[in-house]
């Protein structure tokens, strides 16, 4: 039995390095999961802010409208900041670059818009 007592050790050191060998990959493999889901997390962040920056390189172009605040009535039409109509004076509009705002909104008949000339090619 006695001889048996050094063999039977090492079996054990042997198990516990192979179980620390085993925890250390496991460590490593999760840290590089995380540092892939963290990286494409930042990626998609930032694809995000890149297409918010072209859309406003975009919208730069842009009238400055108004558009009513208020809750409850539905909104269909919105003004032009320039020059609004006697509607859209006073408090409760906030502004909005045209591009911005939902096509099932009209200008306002009764603000001044600019002209827009266009030519027929
Ligand atoms: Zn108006």
């Amino acid at each position: 039995m006695y001889k048996n007592v050094e063999s039977r050790k090492q079996a054990l050191l042997d198990q516990r390095a192979q179980a620390r060998r085993e925890g250390r990959e496991s460590a490593v493999e999760a840290f590089l999961r995380r540092g892939r889901s963290a990286q494409e997390s930042l990626s998609k962040r930032l694809a995000i802010l890149d297409r918010e920056e072209t859309l406003d390189r975009e919208r730069r172009a842009d009238l400055l409208v108004l558009m009513r605040q208020s809750v409850g009535a539905p909104r269909r039409v919105y003004h032009f900041a320039e020059r609004p109509c006697g509607f859209a004076r006073g408090r409760g509009f906030a502004e909005y670059l045209e591009g911005d705002l939902s096509d099932s909104l009209d200008r306002c008949s009764s603000c001044r818009w600019p002209m827009v000339l266009e030519f027929a090619s």
